[in-house]
């Protein structure tokens, strides 16, 4: 662990899981209550510092940062698809080159959240100036957790905030192994990250030093996540959470192509993937039998994530394959039909590992817990509608919102059908396929988050105040 610009070994250790051999292959450390307190502090005494850098000095440590990753990239691209089980080519180097796409970013001078004129009139001006809070503390979740832990590492960083990062117990390899790079690139104690379960992530929230809290993961402990931070009035926490995303389809032949993949990538373990898929009636039959046949030809692409050829890894953890199975086995006895997958599979290169099988459920109704609560993982279940209007209405029934789609041949029809989706983002024609791009404003609506990441600037204002600066005018 880092903690004030040294490694820190912790007092007890505890296993990391290959996903793909169901076995331990690493140990990590376990960071205590005292560990959290001696990086709350550090990052406290750091602020002042970081914070009083012209932005050039915190930009180079960015661009330090961004060829430490580049030059690390190897390590840790195969700690990744280890103990996340995802291929490490091209999607665990993949991440890696996100996160340093991010580094870049976070230096670009443009991005410099400089004073912003709020009004002028005669008697005066009124100049919005962004003031970093102090300590940040961030929390990840383990399906994209190099990317999303170095996204929450440096985003706080920009506007002069120090951080204390945490990430899963299920991945925390990729993100200690950060510890080295940061403690090179930046001050000591502007990044501190320690490793443990949700007691460490509930001692760091609850700390008096922590001013914000950034957390992605599940809607369940984001709530837990908002409660106790509110005894502090903790600046709203920033939260990313879980979904049930929809997608409806009419005479768009480009659904069928295109919506196993969008909703297996990543073995489904993507926040905004593709979870619910409604199709018109006149289509369903044909769909189904579409994305059956699509679905049975994944199987042959799953493996172990260091296997040449792997397309899809295993579920990260024993837990969530049996939440899927779970969610399967409840829509099966519901009396949905299973068209494809809905069963273990034990793939030749890893035949010890937590797969599930790309499966794809007809028949169900708007009630079964697979269409209402988010699976996190490799089953679409796909339902008939009749007009456009019921499959938004339908859609829309749920505490979730943070992504949906809509396919169709009408390009017309299809860009009005966006605006009654309650989803943070919406796509056309495409599900994922664009707009995660780091300069895109990215979060949830209802119950999937409050706030925005990504955004260029956006990203980076959301961990300052704003602070008013009256002033005569002229000066
Ligand atoms: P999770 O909620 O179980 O855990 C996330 C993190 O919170 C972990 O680091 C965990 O140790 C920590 N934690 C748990 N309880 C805590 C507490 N009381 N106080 C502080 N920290 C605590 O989520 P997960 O299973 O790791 O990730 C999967 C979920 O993440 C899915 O629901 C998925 O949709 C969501 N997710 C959302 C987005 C998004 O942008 N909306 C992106 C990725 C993942």
């Amino acid at each position: 662990m880092l903690i004030n610009g040294a490694l820190v070994h912790g007092g007890t250790t505890a296993a990391v899981i290959n996903p793909a051999s169901g076995q331990e292959f690493e140990r990590v450390p376990n960071a205590s209550a005292a560990d959290v307190d001696s990086a709350v502090a550090a990052a406290k005494a750091a602020f002042g510092g970081w914070a009083a850098l012209p932005f050039a000095k915190r930009a180079a440590c960015f661009i330090s940062f961004a060829a430490l990753l580049e030059r690390d990239k190897g390590r840790l691209a195969a700690a990744l698809s280890q103990e996340q089980g995802k291929p490490l080519k091209p999607f665990a180097v993949g991440e890696v080159k996100m996160a340093i796409g991010k580094a870049k970013a976070c230096a670009d001078s443009a991005n410099e959240l400089v004073p912003e004129e709020y009004e002028r009139n005669t008697k005066g001006r009124c100049t919005c100036l962004w003031a970093p809070r102090g300590v940040v503390a961030a929390i990840c979740p383990w399906n994209f957790p190099l990317a999303i832990a170095v996204n929450k590492m440096l985003c706080p960083l920009v506007g002069g905030n120090t951080v204390v990062l945490k990430p899963s117990p299920m991945t925390p390899l990729s993100t200690l192994l950060l510890s080295d790079l940061a403690m090179e690139a930046f001050p000591p104690g502007v990044v501190n990250i320690l490793a443990g379960g949700s007691d460490v992530g509930a001692v760091l929230v609850e700390h008096p030093d922590v001013a914000t809290v950034t957390f992605t993961g599940s809607s369940a402990t984001g709530k837990r996540i908002m409660a106790s931070a509110s005894p502090s009035l903790k600046k709203a926490p920033r939260r990313s959470c879980g979904s049930a995303n929809a997608s409806a389809s009419r005479h768009d032949p480009g659904t069928k192509r295109a919506c196993v993949p969008q909703a297996m990538f990543n073995t489904g373990q993507v926040c905004v993937a593709l979870k619910r898929l409604y199709v018109h009636a006149s289509q369903y039959e044909e769909m189904v039998a579409a994305l059956g046949a699509e679905a049975r030809e994944k199987v042959q692409q799953l493996g172990d994530g260091l296997t040449p050829g792997t397309v899809y890894g295993p579920l990260n953890n024993a837990m969530q394959r049996d939440r899927v199975e779970e969610l399967v086995e409840d829509a099966r006895a519901d009396g949905a039909r299973v068209v494809a997958g809905g069963e273990r599979v034990r793939p030749p290169s890893a035949p010890q590992g937590f797969f599930y099988a790309p499966t794809i459920l007809a028949d169900l109704p708007d009630t079964a817990r697979i269409v209402r609560e988010e699976q996190f993982g490799p089953a679409l279940p796909v339902l008939s509608y009749e007009t456009v209007d019921e499959a938004v209405e339908r859609a829309n029934d749920s505490e979730y919102g943070l992504g949906a789609s809509v396919w169709g041949a009408n390009r017309a029809v299809n860009t009005q059908r966006p605006t009654p989706t309650q989803a943070g983002s919406i796509w056309i024609n495409n599900h994922l396929g664009s707009g995660l791009d780091i300069d895109a404003p990215f979060g949830g609506v209802k119950e999937s988050g409050i706030g925005k990441e990504n955004g260029g600037k956006l990203a980076f204002k959301a961990f300052c105040d704003e602070k008013y600066l009256y002033a005569p005018f002229p000066l």
